[in-house]
């Protein structure tokens, strides 16, 4: 058989969204459903990727591409580049994942001196004719030629200028014809060419147009970004489409709309629309839209019609729409749906109520949130009540408070965002070449357009703060300012938005905490009792650990007992411990600091009881606690000058002292203070030197501290089984763990629980009761893995702390990994992920397995866990449940994602990861 390169909309799989793209799917799917679409066609991705290859069309595509047509022209009774009544197309882009704004649509595509006569005479409407012209004749030198929209925009405002025209609409018949005319002189300067006139040359240069920019800059950049691979979307297809207008006259119109509100997922009609416009209006935002509500009054039977619209569009697709349509003179035509990007309280909400209308179930609820999404609930508000007025208002387009300085275009926001700012990009409107921009900034603040600008559809996507249509506003690029009243905002100024209110503020506003909502906590919730895997918290202290067990944690996974050591009241004895000369130095500073550790200890049993808390013995290298040598032999220098003046003024005191009545501040007392301290820097210097290792993160840590220094362990086994010993006086239920780092072999662990059991002796006699608590190991090194069977005899659970064990798998050290060479790997395809962030299933993963079979054979109820970063991974997560652990940790706000991945996890277990 022929291949086939093209698909009419009444014929294409709906659901084959890789082979037609998104918007061509559902432009077939919406057909075959009876809504009522424009006759049109598909070219497909497979067509595209065919181009790209040699950057030739298959020879035979554009006959093909003739038949499609002729269908068109039979079906409309419209002739494509004829002399009566024209058929005009728009040519779209469309991948199987939407990229709001990527690829760019040419519409009115078929017009030329002859069709544009056709049209004048048809609709006797000479004023539209031109208006649609011009436009074609914008985007056609855009898109397919490459030409700047400023060559273009400059004319149109000229004209718009010496006419004293204010709003487009104003323009006349005759100024959109000289404009046309300016137009077409635009494109042959340009290119050196005339317009193309026959219509299939327009046709054929624009669908290589939109092959092309699938390997464009802007596309390219978007699909890094968020990791769009070939086995994702490869290639875009074309949508050949029937045009409609809405730019006929006060009884047509265009809009986009969604079918719950995006940003606070109610259940109502939401959108926007313009009377007597064309598509592009909406979306780009020249001109300011009204909310769909207003239509109900303007044009009561249009409004009804999109309501049933939407309600058939919910049904069908059992997802919210986001959805753009185009009245001409009455009649409503559909002419895209997908599913709508909401933010993540939107998302939240609207998965509650669609159960509760019966519209989908409780799985496909939690399903059809990315996890990821509900970090941006925790993301910061405004402090409430902060009395600062706002300067400004526009439209609450992306929820979420951000600060920053301002900057005016995308690339100073780039640079400014690596010189560590926090920045907010302040733009009339953007456009897609913005792109960098929106990733580099906090919040988005635009002057000019909608809810459904660009601005705002790009910022909701990636959860980001935006303000939109600010229209008191002035932005003036050029000056790299902004006026509102007689408030000038420079570039560098810190300014505040608030996304959910539209609110703009001068200067820096504190922020709060998110609150978690009555339905976040309902969905997680249903999460947990779907899900199979536990989620604990990487925390260390009794704030964070009633915070994330208010974010839902059912226990710690990792308490890092060293980050308890580095507060400022503990470091002085944890040094004092460290300069320690011999065994009774050592253990009169652990003295000292072992009421604190079992305060602390006792806290953290109290903010997560009845669940589990895992401590961790001491891990990093000694020298983590002590400074830097250069900074005590900077510290050492200024002492010693600091020395020399207090002497110095000594003498004068002293020779002055019998002539006047001035107190002495200086005496005896200082000089030796200050020796004092040089003393100490000293020997801290000298200990620093002592201590000084190679490779550190492979050196003199973890369990092998323990075995050089056990009073320091046994101080800390203590601390835990005192602090577990007074919350069972107190009927406290809890779980305490206690866990060993960096194990190598079984008899490490036989000599720590030496210790533990000893001391549980004493502990248990002294208090008069039995402890009940388990002992268990990290496993992140190799060697763990491999003698998981062994481990397992003495430990009742394992952890596996896979950032160490990442870093062994690949020997890769990851700070230099990441700061070197990962960047590259990633790039040119390597390495699939960054090993650190996306657990490494293939490789590490087999060792975790085969750690999981070992460990279990030994002792079937083993608990097993991971703590590393990846336990907050969704995809990690999935692999972890997959492989059988009982449990995830990671950190606070990790925590609702990983009970949502955690939930996914059972529900996709039996599809391929
Ligand atoms: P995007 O991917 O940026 O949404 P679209 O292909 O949807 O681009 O087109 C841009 C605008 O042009 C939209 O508002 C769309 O509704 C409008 N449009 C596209 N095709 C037609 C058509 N055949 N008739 C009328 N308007 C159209
Ligand atoms: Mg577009
Ligand atoms: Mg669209």
């Amino acid at each position: 058989m022929k291949h086939k390169y093209s698909f009419s909309f009444n014929e294409g799989d709906g659901k084959n969204k890789k082979l037609l793209g998104g918007k061509g799917a559902n432009l077939c799917e919406m057909t075959q459903l009876g809504l009522n679409v424009p006759p049109g066609f598909v070219i497909t991705t497979q067509t595209c990727i065919n181009y790209l290859e040699f950057r030739v069309l298959p020879v035979d595509l554009m006959e093909e591409v003739r038949l499609q047509i002729q269908k068109l022209e039979t079906l409309t009774g419209k002739y494509f580049g004829g002399s009566s009544d024209p058929l005009l197309v728009s040519v779209r882009s469309g991948s199987a994942v939407s990229m709001p704004g990527m690829m760019d649509t040419i519409l009115n595509l078929g017009l030329n001196k002859t069709t544009l006569a056709a049209l004048i005479e048809l609709t006797d409407d000479s004023r539209f004719a031109y208006d649609a012209y011009r436009r074609f004749i914008q985007l056609f030198g855009k898109v397919a030629l490459g030409i700047d929209d400023e060559k273009f925009d400059k004319h149109f405002e000229a004209v718009k200028r010496n006419a004293g025209i204010k709003a487009d609409v104003a323009l006349s018949s005759d100024h959109l014809q000289e404009i046309s005319e300016l137009f077409l002189n635009v494109v042959y300067e340009e290119t050196a060419r005339p317009f193309p006139e026959d219509v299939y040359d327009q046709l054929e240069i624009a669908i290589k147009a939109v092959f092309n920019s699938w390997e464009g800059r802007r596309a390219l950049d978007y699909r890094k970004e968020f990791h769009i691979t070939p086995d994702i979307a490869n290639g875009t297809a074309v949508n050949i489409v029937t045009m409609v207008f809405g730019n006929m006259g006060d009884d047509c119109a265009t809009g986009v709309g969604f079918t719950r509100n995006p940003a606070t997922g109610e259940n109502e009609m939401y959108g926007e629309y313009l009377v007597n416009a064309q598509g592009e209006d909406v979306v780009a935002g020249i001109r300011t839209p009204k909310p769909v509500q207003e239509m109900r009054k303007e044009m009561p039977e249009q409004y009804r019609q999109l309501q049933e619209l939407r309600n058939k569009l919910e049904a069908h697709y059992q997802e919210v729409q986001d959805y753009e349509y185009t009245i001409e003179r009455g009649v409503l035509y559909c002419l895209q749906t997908r599913n709508g990007k909401m933010n993540a309280v939107a998302m939240v909400k609207s998965s509650i109520d669609m159960v509760t209308e019966g519209l989908i179930n409780k799985s496909q609820a939690l399903l059809r949130i990315n996890p990821e999404v509900l970090e941006q609930l925790l993301h910061p508000q405004l402090q409430p009540n902060h009395h600062v007025k706002p300067i400004a208002q526009g439209l609450p387009a992306s929820p979420g408070a951000a600060c920053g300085i301002c900057v005016f275009d995308a690339d100073s926001a780039v640079r400014m965002a690596k010189a560590d700012n926090d920045v907010i990009l302040l733009r009339e409107e953007t456009k897609p070449e913005d792109i960098h921009g929106f990733f580099a900034a906090q919040g988005i603040l635009t002057s000019r357009g909608g809810k459904t600008s660009h601005a705002a559809v790009v910022a909701r996507g990636m959860g980001k703060a935006c303000v939109a249509g600010a229209e008191d506003i002035k932005v003036d690029v050029h000056k790299r300012q902004a006026i509102v009243g007689d408030i000038h905002i420079k570039e560098g100024d810190l300014i505040t938005l608030d996304g959910s209110t539209g609110n703009i503020y001068l200067g820096r506003i504190p922020t709060v905490a998110a609150v978690f909502s009555e339905e976040l906590k309902t969905l997680l919730a249903w999460a947990d009792s779907t899900a199979r895997l536990r989620v604990h918290a990487n925390v260390d202290t009794p704030e964070t650990a009633r915070l994330a067990a208010s974010y839902g944690a059912k226990g710690i996974g990792l308490c890092r007992t060293e980050r308890m050591f580095n507060a400022s009241d503990r470091l002085p004895l944890v040094v004092d411990m460290i300069l320690a000369r011999n065994t009774e130095e050592r253990e009169a500073a652990l003295a000292k600091l072992f009421p604190i550790q079992r305060d602390d200890f006792q806290q953290l049993f109290e903010a997560m009881s009845p669940n589990s808390v895992t401590v961790r013995l001491l891990d990093p290298p000694m020298h983590e606690f002590l400074p830097h040598e250069h900074q005590l032999l900077e510290e050492i220098e200024v002492l010693k000058q600091y020395l020399t003046t207090v002497k110095g003024m000594q003498v004068t005191l002293d020779t002055l002292k019998n002539h006047t009545e001035l107190p002495a501040p200086f005496d005896q007392l200082s000089v030796e203070l200050i020796l004092k301290a040089i003393a100490k820097k000293e020997m801290m210097l000298i200990k620093v030197m002592e201590l000084y290792e190679v490779n550190p993160m492979l050196g003199h840590r973890g369990v092998r501290l323990g075995m050089s220094y056990p009073e320091i362990y046994k101080m800390q086994i203590r601390s835990v089984l005192e602090a577990a010993a007074r919350c069972l006086k107190q009927r406290l239920p809890i779980e305490p763990e206690i866990m060993v780092p960096q194990v190598i072999t079984a008899q490490e662990l036989k000599k720590v629980k030496q210790y533990v059991d000893e001391i549980r002796i004493e502990v248990e006699e002294q208090y008069r009761l039995k402890l009940n608590f388990k002992f268990g190991t990290m496993i992140e090194t190799v060697r763990a893995c491999t003698r998981a069977d062994k481990l397992a005899e003495i430990a009742h659970f394992f952890s596996f702390g896979t950032n160490d064990l990442t870093q062994a798998v690949f020997s890769f050290s990851r700070e230099d990994a990441e700061n070197k060479f990962l960047p590259l790997y990633e790039e040119s395809g390597l390495l699939e992920d960054n090993p650190f962030e996306t657990l490494d299933i293939l490789g590490l993963g087999k060792l975790m397995k085969m750690a999981i079979e070992l460990g279990r054979s030994q002792r079937p109820d083993l608990k097993i866990g991971i703590c590393g970063e990846h336990g907050g991974h969704p995809r990690s997560i999935r692999f972890c449940h997959n492989i059988g652990l009982d449990y995830v940790s990671c950190s606070a706000p990790r925590i609702p994602v990983a009970r949502l991945a955690a939930a996914h996890a059972k529900l996709l277990e039996d599809k391929p990861l």
